[in-house]
C-alpha cells in the first residue's frame, strides 16, 4: 500500500507514512498516513463535513501555498483564495445548471 502511495503519506504527500489508517465503523484499511495526518483525521472525528468547513475557514483566513509545478509555489492571500474558491463554486453551479 505504501508503494502504491509513492512511499509518502496518502494525504499530505510529503511525510513518511507510519500509521495504518482505517474506517472505525468497518475496520477497512483506507491508507497509510504520517503521524500528523492520522491524528488530524482523528481530531476531526473522521467527519468530512467538519473538514470541509475547516478548509473553507483556512482559505478565508490564512495565506495559502499552492504547488503549481515541482518546486514552484503560488502564494495567495486569504481574500484571493476566497475569491478563487467562490468563482470555482460559481462555475460549478453554472455547469450544474446547464446539465440540469
Ligand atoms: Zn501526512
Amino acid at each position: 500500500m505504501v508503494g502504491l502511495q509513492g512511499g509518502v503519506c496518502a494525504l499530505c504527500r510529503e511525510r513518511a507514512p507510519q500509521h495504518v489508517d482505517h474506517d472505525h465503523m468497518t475496520g477497512q484499511v483506507r491508507g497509510v498516513l504520517c503521524s500528523c495526518c492520522n491524528q488530524g483525521l482523528g481530531n476531526f472525528r473522521d467527519r468530512a463535513d467538519v473538514l470541509r468547513t475547516a478548509i473553507d475557514y483556512l482559505e478565508r483566513t490564512t495565506w495559502q501555498r499552492q504547488q503549481v509545478s515541482p518546486g514552484v509555489y503560488r502564494v495567495t492571500s486569504p481574500r484571493q483564495a476566497a475569491a478563487r474558491s467562490r468563482s470555482s463554486s460559481e462555475l460549478q453551479h453554472l455547469i450544474s445548471s446547464r446539465r440540469g
